[in-house]
């Protein structure tokens, strides 16, 4: 599966920055959890759960634990989901400063993604409303490029 990653982020200290996320978010720094992070932090995703199992060093922890610390990272925020195939969770990491939507391929299943999202407008009179804290969420499917000249 091609890469979609937000090449102009800069490649960071990705377990630096997964220690200060998790700290931030009142969870504790346990190795799985940093691991994960770290993870979702360099490569874009979205990802399942079973995905993100297989990525891992083999052995550096069980299935069970990675869905555990997803589900943790989802309640505080850290990882927004996306329902893509056969409404299977995805999981990637909640960038606030790049909103974006996902396409996939209906029948490659290749995950592309944009940045173009005029929702803002929604979103700005559902603020004028008087609701905070407001978010949306928004898959498209289609067939990719490639596929149609298949
Ligand atoms: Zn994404
Ligand atoms: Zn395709
Ligand atoms: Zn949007």
């Amino acid at each position: 599966m091609p890469s979609h990653a937000h090449s102009h982020k800069k490649v960071i200290d990705l377990e630096a920055k997964s220690i200060e996320l998790l700290k931030a978010n009142g969870l504790s720094v346990t190795a799985p959890r940093k691991m994960i992070l770290s993870l979702l932090l360099k490569e874009h995703g979205p990802f399942s759960a079973e995905e993100i199992f297989k990525k891992l060093p083999k052995y550096s922890c069980d299935q069970a634990t990675v869905y555990r610390c997803l589900n943790q990272f989802v309640e505080t925020q850290l990882v927004n989901t996306a329902y893509l195939e056969k409404e299977l969770a995805h999981f990637e990491f909640n960038d606030p400063q790049h909103h974006h939507h996902h396409i996939i391929c209906k029948l490659c299943k290749k995950i592309d993604s944009f940045h173009d999202c005029i929702l803002d407008k929604i979103e700005t009179n559902l603020l004028k409303k008087g609701y905070k804290d407001i978010q949306h969420r928004l898959e498209f499917f289609g067939v990719c490029e490639t596929c149609q000249k298949a």
